[in-house]
C-alpha cells in the first residue's frame, strides 16, 4: 500500500501585483456583488467572466426562501456566459464577496458543485479556466480548475 498525495498550485499575492486585466476583472466581480439577490445570508458574491473573445460576462448570488432553489455567483455567471455565448471558452473567473458592509480580507472560494461545473467548462472548450479569487488582503490565482478538484468526476 501506498500513499496518494495530492498537491494544489496557487499563487497567493495581493491587489497590487496583478496586471491591469487581472485588476479589471476583479472590479468588474466587485461591482457584480452589489447587484446580489443575498436576504438570508447577507453574503454577497460576484463573479466576471472573460471569455476568449475578450467579452465579460457578470453573476452574483440570487437567494430563495427555499435555499436549495437559490444559486452561487460563479454558476449564475457561467451559466448566463454559456447561454450567451456558447461558442467562446471561459478564460478567467474572478469571484469578490461583500459582506457587513465591506468585502472580505481573505479570497472567497468556489462551493464543489461550482467547481464542477467550471470543469464543464474547462473540458468544453479543451481550455483552462483561470481562477481569480479576490479578498482584500490576500488573492489566490489558480490556472485551472482541475487544481481545486482533483480527482474530478468527468467523462473525459
Ligand atoms: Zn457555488
Amino acid at each position: 500500500m501506498k500513499n496518494l498525495n495530492i498537491t494544489a498550485k496557487i499563487r497567493v499575492c495581493n491587489y497590487e501585483e496583478l496586471n491591469s486585466s487581472e485588476k479589471n476583472l476583479i472590479n468588474i466581480a466587485k461591482d457584480a456583488t452589489l447587484k446580489a439577490y443575498a436576504p438570508y445570508s447577507r453574503f454577497q458574491v460576484g463573479a466576471a467572466i472573460l471569455l476568449a473573445n475578450n467579452e465579460i460576462v457578470t453573476g452574483n448570488n440570487q437567494e430563495n426562501a427555499a435555499s436549495p432553489s437559490g444559486l452561487c455567483a460563479e454558476r449564475t455567471a457561467l451559466f448566463y456566459a454559456n447561454s450567451q455565448f456558447p461558442d467562446e471558452a471561459v478564460d478567467t473567473i474572478a469571484v469578490a464577496a461583500y459582506t457587513k458592509g465591506d468585502f472580505i480580507d481573505e479570497p472567497v472560494t468556489p462551493c464543489g458543485a461550482c467547481r464542477q461545473v467550471i470543469l464543464e467548462a474547462q473540458n468544453r472548450y479543451k481550455h483552462p479556466v483561470r481562477i481569480i479569487l479576490y479578498g482584500k488582503k490576500t488573492i489566490y490565482i489558480i490556472e485551472k480548475i482541475t487544481d481545486l478538484l482533483p480527482l474530478a468526476f468527468s467523462e473525459y
